[in-house]
């Protein structure tokens, strides 16, 4: 058993995680800026702290007394969010600055980072039919403006804090991870969340319409949470010093993914096409060898699968949300 703390606990992949790791016997804290109450999900059993940890005080209260950490707090969401917030997104680097120094000094024994496929060159995705990004497409560095050169200069003083101070740290470079308990709505969402929110609204509203951000040819791959959880660990306890990918191969346009929600809920819309809203870079996927090589493994949930669960989620939380709105203004009355 060890004494883990897991940042951004509040948020969607962390609060997966924080689960993973009690049910595997782990003492567990689990810290996030937000209040208690807008954490996705609270598991009582762990020792829940409300912590800025842009802060270094709230660095060192969040990890003395453990062993390891795992990094995934950060200020981000998908397109819409990191393509008009920059300097937010860049301000999470006091995040992972403060973190790895507390680390250092109470003797975590382990810290992982959670990076991005954000931070590859954009000139390698310019391309819709992108043949995968390997670890090495990240140099030379033209990362995604303000969030991708975060996550970027994270990654490197992760190794250099283990070069200089002989802290053991492990990187992922995650791309679109996906599931139950992320954010659908608010403008931090991402396209699988998204896309599915939009259907299921034209499912309760009638209106046939969907409005797809730029032209539907634009590709990704998207893991969903259990392949990351899995990744995330057998990441942290390998020997991978470097940096490694961790997502599917299976790629999609936009358009396709579309298709898919379409299927899953049975309807047929009219698609109308955004040129104008953020559509990030034009092709993106992974390139999975040396996770193949060095872990034996890569994603193995098919995105068919992964989105009638993701869709199901968000449809009784919509369908919920309606409810108990309807009978809080019925109480109001
Ligand atoms: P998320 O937004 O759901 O979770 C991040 C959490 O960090 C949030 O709950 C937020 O409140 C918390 N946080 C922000 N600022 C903080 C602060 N100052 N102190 C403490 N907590 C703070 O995002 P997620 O999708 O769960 O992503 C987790 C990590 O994985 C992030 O580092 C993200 O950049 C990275 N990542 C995610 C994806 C993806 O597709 N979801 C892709 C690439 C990288």
């Amino acid at each position: 058993m060890q004494k883990i703390v897991v940042t951004g606990a509040g948020g969607f992949i962390a609060g997966h995680l924080v689960k993973e790791l009690l049910k595997k016997g782990h003492k567990v804290r689990a810290v996030d800026i937000k209040p208690l109450n807008e954490w996705y999900q609270l598991s009582p059993e762990a020792d829940n702290l409300v912590l800025d940890l842009r802060l270094r005080e709230n660095c060192y209260k969040a990890v003395n007394g453990y062993n390891e950490v795992f990094n995934l707090a950060a200020d981000m969401g998908g397109m819409g969010f990191i393509e008009n917030n920059k300097a937010a997104c860049m301000i999470s680097v006091l995040i992972n600055t403060h973190l790895l120094i507390a680390s250092r000094d109470c003797g975590i024994s382990r810290f992982f980072y959670a990076s991005s496929a954000c931070v590859y060159n954009g000139e390698k995705q310019t391309d819709p039919n992108n043949p995968g990004l390997k670890e090495s497409d990240a140099y030379p560095a033209l990362a995604e403006d303000g969030y991708g050169w975060e996550k970027l200069f994270s990654e490197r003083m992760c190794r250099h804090f283990m070069e200089d101070f002989g802290l053991t740290a492990r990187v992922a470079r995650f791309h679109n991870v996906y599931g139950p308990f992320g954010t659908y709505d608010g403008g931090r969402e991402k396209a699988p969340a998204a896309i599915c929110r939009k259907v299921i609204e034209s499912t309760i509203t009638g209106n046939k319409e969907i409005v797809i951000w730029g032209d539907g040819h634009q590709t990704r791959s998207f893991m969903y949470i259990d392949d990351c959880i899995k990744g995330i660990l057998d990441i942290m306890y390998s020997d991978i010093i470097e940096p490694i990918n961790l997502g599917s191969s299976e790629m999609v346009s936009i358009n396709e993914l579309v298709d898919i929600v379409e299927e899953i809920a049975g309807v047929k819309l009219v698609r109308k096409y955004d040129p104008d809203a953020p559509k990030g870079v034009r092709g993106r996927n992974s390139e999975n060898t040396l996770i193949k090589k060095y872990l034996g493994w890569e994603p193995s949930i098919p995105l068919r699968t992964g989105m009638k669960k993701t869709y199901d989620w968000i449809k009784d939380q919509m369908l919920h949300s309606t409810e108990s709105k309807k009978s809080k203004s019925r109480f109001n009355k």
